[in-house]
């Protein structure tokens, strides 16, 4: 048996006969007995990945004097079973809607250790939060002010909030870019008009008026799938700055600032991660040096909160599927390309339709000493954008039978997808240990029946 590398689950195995173990349970087995296409969750990977950022982050900031707070964000993947595992990491849960935060509050996460986030927070998610006492609601606009503040009063009850801010920072891939302005849907810009008050700075004074709100903190999340942590550094200083700038106007210090998740990971092989302990010390000794630059020099730092969600949970995931035809194409430079359809596609991971992104893929039922070849993994949607790996080498005697894995689906896989076609989507699974827990069950056609009104 040897392990396999990046971008595998910690516990993927190639066995002596070819085919891979995930969790000590053969894919094989797990394929004959509950069908494909399957997301397989590898647990101590998605553990073991959790309690690398809540230990990375401890550790920084017991060194600058200050704690942290490590919220899951739920929108990468979220289920009952999923929101225990990281609880009993010592993380909170991030939601975003009624479904999330009814999910969290159905795992018995303690209410206080939940947040809701939202650009457009409905009614009925205020409620539910407002109600059940969660730890914090992170203010998105000047009319949620509002709307948070009397829903609070309505219930008598008083609400933690945070309030979203954008730094001009935009993370992504391997670069940031830092502008003064924003053209997009999410928080209050800290850009100021000439010589008036930035909208950002406007929604705290206007939290701080209301007595059915207690200001936690600030926030700000950059982007996702980053590689480079300078970004997360930029955003720290432009919060501390808003921070230092409340307390001028008001005397109020800000305890707390939340700086997001969007910390990367290798799709591919040969990619590097962002190491969560680099990330760690690139924020935090931002938050000092930011500190430091403001003449804060003696008082404690804010207390941290981060949000990783992809890191967290992609890389623990594969999608299992079954290949059905396979063709050779012939390409525009003359050569073939080999176009392998699965059992799924776009409606399971519908991010290469929707970012162009990269993944990995092997057949995973046997080894093959055929020569590679140059193959498109497809789906079977109605759609020629329906393309799960745009270019792997697979063994040139892929047919139909064989099982292919595609890696780091964790993320952003099972919480995206669809029901196109009307093709039911996939369950989930976890395996540890060697045995197999579904923790989502499979949608099925009668499923999809049932909300057909005739
Ligand atoms: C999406 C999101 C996250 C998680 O992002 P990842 O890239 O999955 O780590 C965290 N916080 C907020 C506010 C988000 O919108």
């Amino acid at each position: 048996m040897t392990a396999m590398p990046t971008p595998w689950p910690a516990t993927a195995r190639r066995t002596s006969d070819g085919s891979v173990e995930i969790g000590g349970v053969a894919l094989t087995e797990l394929a004959a007995s509950g069908g494909t296409p399957v997301y397989v969750l590898d647990e101590l990977d998605a553990r073991e990945r959790a309690r690398a950022y809540r230990d990375a982050f401890a550790a920084a900031c017991a060194e600058a004097g200050t704690e942290v707070d490590v919220y899951y964000a739920g929108k990468a993947f979220l289920s009952v079973a999923v929101a225990r595992w990281m609880t009993a990491e010592g993380l909170r849960i991030d939601t975003a809607s009624l479904g999330e935060l009814t999910t969290a509050l159905r795992a018995d996460v303690a209410p206080r250790d939940i947040g809701l986030h939202g650009n457009n927070k409905s009614e009925p998610e205020i409620d539910l939060a407002l109600r059940s006492g969660i730890g914090r609601l992170v203010l998105d606009s000047l009319p949620e002010v509002t709307r948070v503040a009397d829903a609070a009063r309505a219930l008598g009850v008083r609400a933690p909030v945070m309030v979203r801010v954008t730094t001009g920072v935009h993370a992504g891939g391997h670069e940031y870019i830092s502008t003064a302005h924003e053209d997009q849907k999410f928080g209050l810009s800290l850009a100021a008009p000439d010589g008036g008050d930035s909208p950002a700075l406007v929604a705290v004074l206007a939290v701080l008026e209301r007595p059915e709100l207690e200001l936690l903190g600030l926030h700000s999340h950059i982007g996702s799938q980053i590689l480079d942590p300078a970004g997360f550094g930029v955003a720290a200083r432009a919060v501390m700055g808003l921070r230092a700038a409340v307390a001028r106007r008001t005397g109020v210090l800000v305890p707390e600032l939340d700086l997001g998740g969007g910390f990367g990971v290798a799709y591919l092989p040969g990619e590097v991660p962002l190491d969560p302990d680099r990330a760690a010390k690139e924020m935090v000794s931002a938050l000092a040096d930011a500190a430091r630059e403001l003449g804060e020099g003696d008082a404690p730092l804010p207390r941290l909160s981060i949000e990783p969600g992809r890191s967290v949970i992609g890389p623990a995931g594969v999608t299992l599927y079954t290949v059905g035809t396979v063709k050779p194409v012939r390409t525009e430079d003359g050569s073939t390309r080999t176009y392998v359809s699965v059992d799924g596609g776009m409606s399971d991971n519908i991010r290469p339709a929707l970012y162009g992104a990269s993944y990995h893929a092997e057949i995973v039922s046997r080894s093959s000493t055929a020569p590679a070849v140059r193959c498109r993994v497809v789906g079977k949607h109605c759609e020629s954008g329906d393309i799960v790996v745009h270019d792997v080498a697979l063994p040139g005697d892929v047919a139909a039978g064989d099982l292919l894995a595609v890696a780091v689906t964790g993320a952003y896989g099972r919480s995206m997808a669809s029901t196109y076609n009307l093709v039911p989507r996939p369950g989930v699974v976890a395996v540890a240990g060697g045995v197999a827990t579904p923790i989502v069950r499979r949608e099925s056609v009668a499923d999809l029946l049932a909300l057909d009104l005739g």
